[in-house]
């Protein structure tokens, strides 16, 4: 952290409070500081950079995640494996892009228009975007800009890693061809000041070299440099507070020593992933506003997404060692079209992944053991894996709540994440496993292991964009529908939830927000 940051008194009412530093709060800040408006940015996590970065792979998930108590209920299989922890999200200035792959990929146009294409979905609350990919292209563009994203702009991709390889010949002889090294926020040449990918593999764990893109150490201390943007860590928001004519005016949170603080804000943007999101505006409840904030509709925390996915991993007779590379080096994209025929809606990707021994021993088949486990122990560096990432469908009841009987260490009641699989799920993932289990065997593979969803990475659309005040939170903009000094600034904003991985669409929201707060605030109209 800029120790010479620009610091604002807590009784000013003039600056934007981003609450979180991750890949949405954290570009939102300096893309507005860049323009001159005065930012306070409230981190509920600690400062950690690559000078303490950990090589072991539960003490990283110690230091980096979010492990504040959560409870979940539903039919997934993660109640039963993680009630307590659904969702694998960062809490650390930088929020998850410390944690992230660096897939970043464009949303397909007719994904932004899933009710029109997919049609009436039983049991699914579908619903077309306000925005449409055209009005993105712009603010995508912008966002590859920005995280440097390989094979746009010029940038050579990456090389490909054996796991890559392994699934790159299998995806050729089952007659797909669309495997590419994928479109990362990973440096492939030194630029914008970082270093090249040194191919040291473990991304998750945060990228020692800063080759990866990470608003740690991009977005904050450029905001931090322009002298708008003050960044305040361990700053945990309790309560997003109003005026009497319901309008935001700051903010309420815990600081480093546990103190009460309240920050005056002349209007306050929300980032913090898909969960904390909706949590902070169901428990900013009041007189005025019973149901919790922006909720007139009755829409914060519902239609919670989380990607359909999975992963397949294969087992061959020479040494694969996944783990050598890039976590995510390579991707199949011919699945990812919308082709009902499959027996579902909506496409998926298959990308390589490569989990540590350690993940890979919990996440394989959680509660297994005995001898076939420990032969796929084994057999880990002899072993290929690919992730599986497809668009799930948006259900009313698949949402996040607030647990009244279980409170964190600020008191306050914790979220409840409630999800079931819809059918069109069950479909995807049935296909996808398949044909992931086929692009293996058709190159040897001794054993192939289905491995049911972790805690999820890719958390979605529980303060969903839409047209019509009644049926989400927000508008094109992130802006509340309810409340137009409040902004919603990660993936809660998503209306559907698409094939690709969403980080690349939250910093082009993001970017095309900032935007549209200066243009209002050059208006007066905030
Ligand atoms: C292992 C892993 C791999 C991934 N790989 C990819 C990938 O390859 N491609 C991709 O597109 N996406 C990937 N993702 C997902 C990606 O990291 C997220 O989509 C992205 O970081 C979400 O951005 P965000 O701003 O919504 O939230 P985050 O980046 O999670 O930031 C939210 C921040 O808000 C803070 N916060 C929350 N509540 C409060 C509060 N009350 N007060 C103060 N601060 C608060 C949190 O501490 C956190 O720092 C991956 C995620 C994981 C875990
Ligand atoms: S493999 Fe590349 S992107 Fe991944 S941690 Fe190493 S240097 Fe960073």
């Amino acid at each position: 952290m800029d120790q010479n940051q620009k610091r604002f008194s807590h009784n000013d009412s003039h600056v934007v409070v981003i609450v979180g530093s991750g890949a949405g709060g954290g570009t939102l800040a300096n893309e507005l500081a860049q323009k001159g408006i005065d930012v306070v940015v409230l981190e509920a996590g600690a400062l950690h950079t690559q000078g303490d970065y950990l090589t072991d792979e539960w003490g990283s998930f110690q230091q980096l995640a979010w492990l504040d108590k959560r409870t979940t209920s539903g039919n997934w299989r993660i109640a039963k494996d993680f009630p307590n922890l659904p969702a694998w999200i960062c809490k650390t200035v930088g929020g998850t892009s410390t944690h992230w792959a660096g897939a970043s990929l464009r949303i397909q146009p007719h994904e932004f228009k899933a009710r029109t294409t997919y049609g009436d979905i039983q049991n699914a609350s579908l619903l077309d975007w306000p925005v449409t990919r055209e009005e993105l292209d712009p603010y995508y563009d912008r966002a590859e800009k920005k995280l440097g994203v390989t094979r746009t702009n010029g940038l050579p991709g990456l090389p490909g890693n054996n796991n890559f390889k392994v699934m790159s010949a299998g995806a050729t002889k089952v007659g797909y061809t669309q495997c590419n090294t994928g479109h990362m926020a990973i440096n492939s040449i030194v630029r914008d000041d970082r270093s090249h990918c040194f191919q040291r593999g473990f991304c998750f764990q945060g990228c020692r070299t800063g080759a990866k893109w990470s608003t740690l150490y991009t977005e904050l201390p450029r905001g931090q440099a322009t002298g708008h943007l003050e960044l305040r860590t361990q700053a945990h928001v309790v309560r997003v507070e109003h005026d009497a004519r319901g309008k935001a005016s700051g903010v309420v949170y815990y600081d480093a020593q546990g103190k009460l603080q309240r920050q005056k804000a002349r209007a306050v943007a929300i980032a913090g992933n898909s969960i904390e999101t909706p949590r902070l505006l169901l428990n900013s409840h009041s007189g005025k506003f019973a149901d919790g904030l922006a909720n007139a509709s009755g829409q914060v925390g519902r239609n919670y997404m989380r990607h359909t996915t999975g992963s397949v991993y294969a087992t061959f007779d020479q040494k694969v060692e996944m783990y050598k590379g890039t976590t995510m080096a390579g991707i199949i994209e011919d699945e990812a079209r919308n082709d009902p025929k499959r027996g579902f809606v909506g496409g998926y990707h298959m990308e390589t992944i490569s989990l540590g021994l350690p993940f890979y021993a919990a996440f394989l088949n959680p509660g297994a053991w005995g001898p076939a486990f420990t032969q796929a122990m084994d057999q880990y560096a002899n072993t290929a894996g690919m992730w599986i990432v497809g668009e799930d469908m948006p259900r009313a009841t698949n949402r996040v709540t607030l647990n009244n009987d279980v409170k964190d260490q600020y008191g306050q009641p914790v979220a409840n994440v409630h999800f079931d699989d819809h059918p069109n799920d069950e479909a995807m993932r049935e296909h996808a496993f398949k044909q992931g289990s086929a692009v293996y065997e058709a190159v040897g593979a001794k054993t192939v292991y289905r491995v049911p969803p972790y805690p999820s990475t890719h958390n979605l659309g529980t303060c969903r964009m839409s047209a019509r005040p009644e049926d989400g939170v927000c508008n094109a903009h992130g802006q509340t529908h309810d409340i137009p000094n409040l902004f919603v600034s990660d993936g809660s904003q998503f209306t559907t939830g698409a094939a690709e991985n969403p980080t690349l669409t939250i910093v082009a929201l993001a970017i095309r927000q900032s935007d549209y707060i200066a243009g209002q605030m050059q208006r007066r109209a905030l």
